[in-house]
Parts: structure tokens; C-alpha cells; sequence
């Protein structure tokens, strides 16, 4: 009996080591590994890879079904992911196929959400999870699937908005339950726009927008003022929010890291803003995807710019700002249709500047581009704000006056010439340049008339002020 005894004493040292052997091997694989015992549920190993990729230890997971709840949570995913797969593997196992692997979404220790492929190997009374974390493989295809998704928006002219919340909707993805905007800035006003928030708060971001950047303005206000980024960890206790703790703690708003965006050519664009982050501190990882975004943001935000700044050129004159002669035939067009409707009686001027050859001889051209700018800055001063005012060749301007009587236009004529004449620009010499305008009117008596033939007429009664002296206002009919 001793010996019986002896001979399995010796055994189960033997079976002993080879668990112990089994063991080790198992904490050292560079693969995630759980194993749990069939019978009792309870958990015989979580490997080092294990804990250091979800951050669970066995006191957190003292069993199979607590890892089932603590990483299973997202919704649905008991049932619809997890029961599901362990029930097809009990049928493999018992036809003696391969197991199957599936890829899910699984929690960390500190609740974020990690994707997985999982696997399961039932051995010697075990249950063998191998977890293999393919997050960074998965966030790095769908970046490129976005990136190009977003290149193909911005090459068939998608609105700014639309481009902008598919690079904020993957940042979102990644990180749940991080909530981002983007910012534009207007440099003439120094402030930021709303350009895309989707899952902000409305409240929250119609307060943004239009906000002033400064050195201590939120998150985003001070990342473009300063034009770098700004990691604000608690929004309730930072400086830069204490005028906008209210608002944040109603839109439920912790954190908030902004990103600078710039053009290619080093141009603050705008910020990029995640809440709300998962992890407290951002780490490498968080500012590379911090990065990625206010990338792909540049192109689609500068892509945008340099396509307005086109339509722009279209319709306006790049050296006054003011309608171009295109622009101006359609607008006076228009206003001449509905004043014909309406039975109203326009009237049109044409606006020549005098002996304009003179002044580019004496001060140079670019003093005579300066006088175009003051010309065309004065007559909008002067004019009404119905008033259409275009610049329809070199040293010529075009304006439509609607609904008006011949009274008052020739008092808009005489006092928009006078007070060219009297009010002269200082040169860059400190010389003040003064200069004269022509102008000629014609009135379209309540009839419909085409653009043209008012022009035509404008520019006869142009040519008699010419004629006369110029520096005056002279009327091609009476009506
Ligand atoms: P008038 O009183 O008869 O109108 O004489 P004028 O010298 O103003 O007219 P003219 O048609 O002889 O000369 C117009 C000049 O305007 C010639 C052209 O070089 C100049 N000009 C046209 N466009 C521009 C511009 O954009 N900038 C500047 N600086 N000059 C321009
Ligand atoms: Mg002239
Ligand atoms: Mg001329």
C-alpha cells in the first residue's frame, strides 16, 4: 500500500510540475491568455499579456462570469455576440472541428472599449480564452478608409460641414465616449465658427460660435490664440473655463484637448476639440489621433477656402471689392425684372473718374489703385443701402439705384460727387491726392429696360458731363 501510495505521491508531484510548467509557459506568451475551470467557473490563470492589455487581475475576475459581465457590457453583446459564439464552439467541439474565432468589441479595466479577436480552446477540463488585441490594426484601416472617403467628398466640392463630421464621426469612434467639434477661425474678426459639432450639445455649440480667441479663453479659443495645443484635463477647476464652467457642467463636459489646425503653408485654420476623452492624460497614441484628425481637417478646411476665394474672384472686383461687371449685369438685372413688376422707377449712373491717366502719370499707378479703393469705400459710404455699385471697367463704376424719382437721384449723384471731390487720400509721401468724378444718369420711367440699353444711355450722358467740363452729373432723358 505504502508503495501504491508512494507511486501515486510520485505521480502527482510529477502531474504537479507539469502543471506548473504549463502554467509559466502560459504567463509568459506574448498572447493574452485566460483560463478558467469548466466545473467550477473559477479562474485558474490571467497571463501577464492579459493583465497588461485589459488591466484585469484575477481579484477583478475571480471567475468566468464576472469576465463575461465586466468585459461583455457594451449592449447586446451578451446575447447577440458572446452566447451565440459559445454555443457554436460547443458544437464544434463536439463534431471535433476547429473553434471558431470571432472579432467583438471587449472593456478594459478602465472601460475602454478594445477590439478583439477571440478565441476558445476547451482542453483537460479548461477553458483557454486567447485574446488578441487588433484595435490599432482596425483604427488604422478605417483611418484610411476615412481619409479617402473624406479626399473623394472634398473632389466632388461636399459642403465644409458634411467633410468635417466624417473626421469628427472616427475620432468619436475610436474613442467612446469622447464627444469632438471643429472650429474655424475668421482672422478679420479673431474669433472661432462653428464648423462641425454633431453630437455636441445645440445650446453648447451655438454659445462657441463666433466666440473671441485669447490667451485663456477654453480649450479652443486659447489653442488659437497661442496656435498650439491645450490639454485641459478638468474643465472644472482650469482657468481657462471659469467663465464657462455653467455651460460645460450643463452640456455634461469634463475634459477638452484642442488641436491648432493649420494650412500647408502654416496658417491657423482653425482647432480641433476632443471631450470628454476616455483616459484623463492624453498619451502618445491620443495625440497622434489628435494629429490625424486636425490633418485631415487642414485639407478639407483649406481645400474649401481656396474654393470660395475662387467664387469670389468670380463675382467681385479683387482691387475694390466691390461687383465685378458680371456680377453687376446680373444683380441690376434682377432689380430691373421686379422694379418692371412692380411698376417702380430706377435710375442708373455710370461714374467716370477725371484725366484718371493724369493721376497715375503724376502719383504712380499704385496711388492710382488707392484711389479706386478710397472712390469705391466713399461711394458705399454715400450711397443708400439699396444702392447696386459695381466697378464695370478700369476707372469705371456702374450704380443702380431702385424705386427712386429723379429729385432724389440727382441729389445722390451731386452729393456722391461732391464729397469725392472735397475728401482727397494721403499718399505714401503724405501728399493728399485729390481727384474728381463724371457722372452720367439715365432713369428707366417705370418701363422694363435691359442693362445694357440703360448702360448705353448712362454712358451718352457720361460723355456730354466729359464734354461739358466734367466734375458734374448730366441726365440722358427726363422723366
Ligand atoms: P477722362 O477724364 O476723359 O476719363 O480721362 P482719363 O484719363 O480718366 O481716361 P482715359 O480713358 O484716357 O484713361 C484711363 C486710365 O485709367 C488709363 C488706364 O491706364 C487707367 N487704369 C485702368 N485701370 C486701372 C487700374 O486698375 N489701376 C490704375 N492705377 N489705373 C488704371
Ligand atoms: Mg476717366
Ligand atoms: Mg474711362
Amino acid at each position: 500500500m505504502g508503495r501504491i501510495y508512494g507511486e501515486h505521491g510520485m505521480m502527482k508531484i510529477a502531474e504537479n510540475n507539469q502543471v506548473a510548467q504549463l502554467e509559466s509557459l502560459l504567463e509568459g506568451a506574448p498572447v493574452a491568455i485566460a483560463v478558467f475551470d469548466t466545473d467550477s467557473n473559477q479562474t485558474l490563470l490571467l497571463n501577464d499579456a492579459f493583465r497588461q492589455s485589459f488591466g484585469y487581475t484575477k481579484t477583478d475576475i475571480p471567475d468566468i462570469n464576472s469576465w463575461y459581465t465586466k468585459s461583455f457590457s457594451l449592449p447586446h453583446a451578451k446575447e447577440h455576440i458572446l452566447q451565440p459564439w459559445l454555443a457554436q464552439i460547443a458544437l464544434d467541439n463536439a463534431s471535433n472541428r476547429p473553434a471558431t474565432r470571432i472579432e467583438t468589441s471587449l472593456r478594459d479595466k478602465n472601460n475602454r472599449v478594445r477590439q478583439v479577436s477571440l478565441s476558445l480552446t476547451l482542453f483537460e477540463g479548461k477553458k483557454v480564452f486567447y485574446v488578441q488585441d487588433i484595435t490599432d490594426h482596425l483604427v488604422i484601416e478605417q483611418r484610411l478608409k476615412v481619409r479617402s472617403n473624406m479626399l473623394e467628398m472634398v473632389a466632388k466640392s461636399s459642403s465644409l460641414k458634411d467633410v468635417l463630421t466624417v473626421i469628427v464621426q472616427q475620432v468619436q469612434r475610436e474613442s467612446p465616449p469622447s464627444l469632438c467639434s471643429v472650429l474655424l477661425f475668421d482672422k478679420q474678426g479673431q474669433c472661432l465658427s462653428l464648423g462641425a459639432a454633431p453630437d455636441l450639445p445645440g445650446f453648447y455649440s451655438q454659445a462657441i460660435n463666433g466666440i473671441k480667441i485669447g490667451p485663456a479663453i477654453g480649450s479652443c479659443g486659447a489653442a488659437a490664440y497661442h496656435e498650439q495645443r491645450i490639454i485641459v484635463e478638468d474643465i472644472s477647476t482650469h482657468l481657462n473655463w471659469h467663465k464657462f464652467t455653467d455651460l460645460a457642467r450643463a452640456a455634461e463636459l469634463n475634459s477638452c484637448w484642442s488641436e491648432p489646425i493649420f494650412s500647408s503653408d502654416g496658417l491657423l485654420l482653425g482647432t480641433f476639440a476632443i471631450y470628454n476623452s476616455p483616459s484623463p492624460t492624453p498619451r502618445l497614441k491620443d495625440i497622434e489621433q489628435i494629429q490625424f484628425a486636425s490633418n485631415l481637417a487642414s485639407i478639407a478646411i483649406e481645400n474649401h477656402n481656396a474654393h470660395q476665394e475662387l467664387e469670389h474672384r468670380a463675382y467681385f472686383d479683387y482691387l475694390t471689392g466691390l461687383a465685378n461687371r458680371r456680377s453687376f449685369f446680373e444683380l441690376s438685372s434682377s432689380m430691373l425684372q421686379q422694379a418692371s413688376a412692380l411698376k417702380e422707377n430706377c435710375a442708373l449712373l455710370m461714374m467716370d473718374v477725371d484725366h484718371f491717366k493724369k493721376i497715375n502719370d503724376i502719383h504712380g499707378h499704385d496711388h492710382g489703385d488707392l484711389v479706386l479703393q478710397h472712390l469705391a469705400r466713399n461711394s458705399l459710404v454715400n450711397l443708400p443701402e439699396s444702392a447696386v455699385l459695381g466697378r464695370i471697367g478700369g476707372e469705371e463704376f456702374a450704380i443702380l439705384l431702385p424705386d427712386t424719382d429723379r429729385a432724389t437721384t440727382l441729389e445722390v449723384a451731386e452729393s456722391l460727387r461732391e464729397s469725392l471731390a472735397a475728401d482727397g487720400l494721403t499718399s505714401h509721401d503724405k501728399q493728399t491726392i485729390y481727384y474728381t468724378v463724371s457722372l452720367g444718369v439715365t432713369f428707366s420711367c417705370g418701363m422694363h429696360c435691359y442693362i445694357d440699353e440703360l448702360l448705353r444711355e448712362a454712358d451718352t450722358a457720361l460723355y456730354k458731363a466729359k464734354q461739358t467740363g466734367r466734375n458734374r452729373v448730366c441726365t440722358f432723358n427726363d422723366c
